[in-house]
């Protein structure tokens, strides 16, 4: 680029900036760590950049920044060897850390620049507390000099370690979670771009209901269309009539005699190949997402991480549950073990068209039960993205069947029926509770009670409090708030700050807020898209009328005219008890609420009917502790965004009326599915064993 312009541009080399922060992020991502582990690396890698960067003093000029004498005397050996002349080149020192060495390098008749934070004190003081940290560190240069190594030890050439290109991510666990693409790839990004292209010529065909391994065809069907370009209709799915579901729901009991006797290895290992075939998939799999619920590339790509995840977690969750448990004492075997519940039912939302009717599907499925899943209308594309991974991954007829249908009636005739054994549900809190009663009442004919799972909605709060270091809390708020429009049941539609930091917040979320970029899912620049369909667009518009009315408009950002657009709306004080402060709107709407003290900042936090995920930012350990033992919330989340759980590191769900049920992607997950037995066989021998057929 330098060269093209034709005119130098100065760039700056350090090392071991941010280097924890590098290293944690990429661990935690499970992404291929993108600094060296050892110093001495580090240092190596440092010389060859400087001889690069020397090499090519005609187009960019070097300003070399270090208080390692030996890195400074090698750009110093380089300009010597190659003739440079010394304004193409500058050294750099921070003030008060090597006074020394920079009168020497300006001895040496090199321009030295000596640097130094300014501005506020607080952020300054932080940037100089870093530094201080990373010199006193025991590999930096400073440190060992100050220790008084010899000479040659100190100015020995580095050497790059030749175990570190083999760097892997550190694992914690047996069970990995899959590593989200990264975007920083030019190659990646245009694989992902190029999928969009190869899907969109795939737009507008049909999806039928697949009936114990068939695909039957219906009376109704419904158009699934582009919430960023709603003339764009993404496919045709087939509606399953109640007659037809009635057939289906036999199929299931028909399949589950033998489906129930499958070994749960076998069972799993049908997960497993389907995890595979998604990450195979993957770029394809986040084209449909994009393009039929209007999910930005980088909400959806984690999405496909997550369904993988569901996959791999329960296919081992079963493996271990079924070796059971057992109590045994001389002469008596005790046997604690689970089987499957029977016909299973799965109603799933569109806000995590994928990783939802994944996860809910597979922990059935795997846990020995026939399936039938019922995806939302407006993901149902999605949906049968993913029945024919199942199919390809070898799941039997019958055991699961794809049955789009219109929620409220047949949906609804399901819940009622006396052989469904199970309904997993996740939605609205209307949905969820009127399932609950109606599965809560015995039908004519039903032998069992039936359990429900309701993963239901939030009123997240995130809580910010006087020492939260507020370029993270800004971020993270604006990120908890707007990703995906804010149609995540964990999105944070509450922000409470504490009084003395309450102004400079608002301002700095305000224009954070304003610097979003707002359009079509599949561009590669939108932060945020649309929001799901028309009726979604009015609900949300009409609550921004009532919270104009609630508090006040500190920003509503416009958005596209065409497809289904709201921009990001916040409301400042807002009183705690406004309908924008209790009721669940699922869109870009924030409300900003003032709280005197810490203990009246949890009491708003509290004050709802939802307890899903919540947040805090705060540097004052007893605060912390205090959120961690009040705040009522399924998951909450300590300097850091509140959306994005993933698989058996943050296992969600909520309680109140958030949900009932245990929490997706951790250890009791699973054993909703199940049935617990328990066997108890006195062995003691009482006489004569007979033999058996010895009767004859
Ligand atoms: P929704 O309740 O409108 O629909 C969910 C599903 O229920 C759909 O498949 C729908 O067709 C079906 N349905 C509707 N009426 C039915 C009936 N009478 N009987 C049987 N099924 C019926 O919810 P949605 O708009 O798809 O999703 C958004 C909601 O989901 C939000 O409230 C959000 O908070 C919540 N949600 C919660 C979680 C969680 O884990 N707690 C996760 C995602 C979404």
């Amino acid at each position: 680029m330098a060269k093209q312009r034709s005119t130098p541009l100065t760039v700056r080399l350090v090392k071991g900036a941010y280097w924890d922060q590098e290293t944690i992020k990429a661990n935690q991502r499970d992404w291929e760590v993108p600094v060296f582990s050892h110093k001495e690396s580090t240092d190596a890698n440092f010389e060859q950049m400087t001889r690069l960067l020397l090499e090519n003093h005609e187009h960019l000029y070097a300003a070399i920044g270090s208080h390692n004498v030996r890195s400074q005397a090698h750009a110093i050996a380089i300009v010597r060897e190659l003739n440079i002349p010394r304004r193409r080149v500058e050294l750099q020192v921070l003030y008060g850390m090597a006074d020394k060495l920079a009168k020497a390098l300006v001895d040496q008749g090199f321009r030295v620049r000596v640097y130094c934070p300014y501005g506020e004190l607080i952020p300054g003081m932080a940037y100089l507390i870093r530094r201080l940290l990373e010199n006193t560190a025991n590999t930096s240069f400073l440190r060992q000099n100050l220790e008084e190594r010899p000479t040659e030890e100190l100015l020995k050439p580095p050497v790059m370690d030749s175990t570190e290109m083999e760097t892997q991510p550190q694992k914690f666990s047996a069970f990995h979670n899959a590593a989200d693409t990264d975007f920083a790839d030019a190659q990646k990004r245009e694989r992902a771009l190029a999928a969009i292209q190869i899907v969109r010529q795939q737009l507008g065909k049909t999806y039928l209901p697949l009936v114990n391994g068939e695909r039957i065809s219906t009376q109704e069907s419904f158009d699934s269309v582009n919430p960023s370009n709603p003339v764009e209709v993404i496919g045709k799915v087939g509606l399953l009539s109640t007659e037809q579901a009635e057939q289906a729901i036999q199929f299931a009991k028909a399949a589950f005699m033998t489906w129930k006797k499958t070994p749960a290895t076998e069972r799993a290992n049908i997960l497993r190949k389907a995890a595979d075939l998604m990450e195979e998939r993957r770029a394809e799999l986040c084209a449909w997402m994009v393009l039929e619920t209007g999910k930005a590339l980088g909400q959806a790509d984690p999405e496909v991480s997550e369904a993988i995840d569901f996959c791999r977690f329960y296919a081992d969750e079963m493996e271990r549950l079924e070796r059971g448990v057992n109590y045994d004492v001389t002469g008596e075997n005790n046997r604690y073990h689970y089987q499957p519940r029977g016909i299973s039912l799965i109603i799933s939302p569109w806000n995590f068209p994928l990783a939802i009717p994944v996860g809910m599907t597979v922990a059935s499925l795997v846990a020995g039960n026939c399936t039938l899943l019922k995806p939302a209308e407006v993901s149902s594309v999605i949906a049968a993205k993913f029945t024919e991974i199942l199919i390809d991954a070898g799941i039997p007829k019958g055991v699961f069947q794809y049955v789009p249908c219109k929620g409220s009636s047949v949906g609804s005739y399901m819940v009622k029926h006396p052989d469904v054994h199970m309904i997993t549900f996740t939605g609205s809190q209307e949905v969820g509770c009127r399932i609950y009663r109606e599965a809560a009442e015995l039908q004519p004919g039903q032998k069992h009670l039936k359990r429900v799972i309701a993963e239901m909605g939030g009123k997240n709060a995130i809580i910010v409090d006087e020492s939260a270091d507020l370029d993270q809390a800004v971020q993270g708020v604006v990120y908890s708030a707007f990703g995906y429009s804010g149609q995540k049941c964990s999105a944070c539609s509450r922000v409470i700050v504490i009084e003395p930091i309450y102004d400079a917040f608002v301002n700095r979320l305000v224009e954070a807020t304003r610097s979003l970029n707002i359009g079509a899912a599949e561009l590669p620049s939108t932060q945020v898209g649309p929001v799901i369909d028309a009726n979604a667009q009015k609900r949300i518009r009409e609550y921004i009328e009532i919270g104009k009315t609630e508090g006040n408009l500190a920003l509503e950002m416009p958005a596209p005219e065409s497809g289904y657009f709201v921009g990001p709306v916040i409301i400042t004080d807002v009183a705690a008890t406004a309908r924008i402060a209790q009721e669940e709107i699922f869109g870009p709407v924030l409300a900003v609420m003032r709280a005197k003290t810490f203990d009246e900042a949890l009491e708003i936090a509290n004050g709802t009917q939802f307890a899903l995920t919540g947040g805090l930012y705060s540097r004052t350990p007893s605060h912390i502790a205090q959120a961690q033992a009040d705040f009522e919330v399924g998951n909450l989340y300590i300097n850091r965004h509140t959306t994005g759980a993933v698989v058996a590191r943050q296992p969600f769900g909520g309680f109140k009326l958030s949900g009932v049920g245990s929490k997706a992607g951790g250890p009791d997950y699973l054993l909703q599915f199940l049935e617990p037995r328990h066997i108890s066989e006195n062995i003691q021998r009482q006489g004569f064993a007979p033999i058996e057929g010895a009767e004859q």
